[in-house]
């Protein structure tokens, strides 16, 4: 059905555009995303376009989202995928978004059959096959990060791509296996030495939160590739190599943050 979806696609592009004074906002309030090239600019909004006709907006418990919104999210969305393509995010529509940060309810069960419960508060959320949530409050703190970047989009779109390859592990899909355990390999060994810096109390570029799980160090650091792409490459080079190569894209080259 891939003839039926373009032309879908193309059917959505002759009708809706992002025009300029919505750009140069977006621009404005989200410094990474300048030092894209004419042809990338093109190419992502014609994608945020796109992906604001699939995708499925429910703003909850009152909060109402502008149409400048719509489209910060949708570019910040798109950015990670740009040359991937859309079809990474298939398989799911919603995205709902809350005003500020959110309470879950957690359980688990622990090897004794205790169960644990806790709430959680969230500035976003991924589920596997399911919505993507964000906390309207959070999405404030894009571009606001000198070093390490603060990124809640960026952060549970790279765990959407992440899932696409099963369990949340830090790993998303990869062309061969040879570049899987290229990658686990070279993953690690940047998520234990920042584990290790965490333990040692010791003063760190990204956010501590992303020692908690290798997806979470996964999901930090493609903020960081993002927003502040030469820390990242300064503090993990070999990561960003990485990054550079399953994203296709060389943001240090573009921005000098
Ligand atoms: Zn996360």
């Amino acid at each position: 059905m891939g003839w039926l979806r373009d032309w879908k696609r193309r059917r959505v592009l002759e009708r809706h555009r992002i025009d300029d004074a919505l750009w140069k906002r977006a621009q404005k309030y989200l410094p990474f995303l300048k030092g894209l090239s004419a042809d990338e600019e093109r190419r992502l909004r014609e994608m945020a376009v796109i992906f604001l006709a699939e995708k499925e907006f429910t703003p909850v418990r009152g909060l109402k989202l502008s149409d400048q919104d719509r489209v910060e999210i949708a570019l910040q969305a798109c950015l990670p995928v740009l040359e991937l393509g859309l079809d990474w995010y298939n398989g799911w529509v919603g995205i709902v978004v809350h005003p500020s940060d959110f309470k879950v309810e957690r359980t688990q069960t622990d090897e004794d059959g205790v169960v644990h419960e806790w709430k959680d508060e969230l500035a976003g959320e991924s589920w596997p096959g399911g919505p993507v949530v964000l906390s309207w409050e959070a999405l404030d703190d894009a571009g606001s990060v000198p070093e390490g970047g603060a990124n809640v989009v960026i952060h549970e779109f790279a765990h959407k791509l992440d899932m696409l390859s099963g369990e949340p592990d830090g790993v998303p899909p990869m062309p061969t296996r040879d570049a899987r355990e290229r990658w686990i390999e070279v993953f690690d060994a940047a998520f234990d030495r920042f584990c290790g810096d965490i333990e040692a109390g010791k003063e760190t570029f990204l956010d501590p939160y992303a020692a908690e799980h290798e997806a979470e160090f996964f999901a930090v650091a493609s903020e960081a590739f993002f927003e502040s792409p030469n820390a990242l490459k300064r503090e993990f080079a070999g990561l960003y190599g990485l990054f550079r190569d399953f994203y296709r894209q060389d943001p240090a080259g573009r921005l000098d943050t």
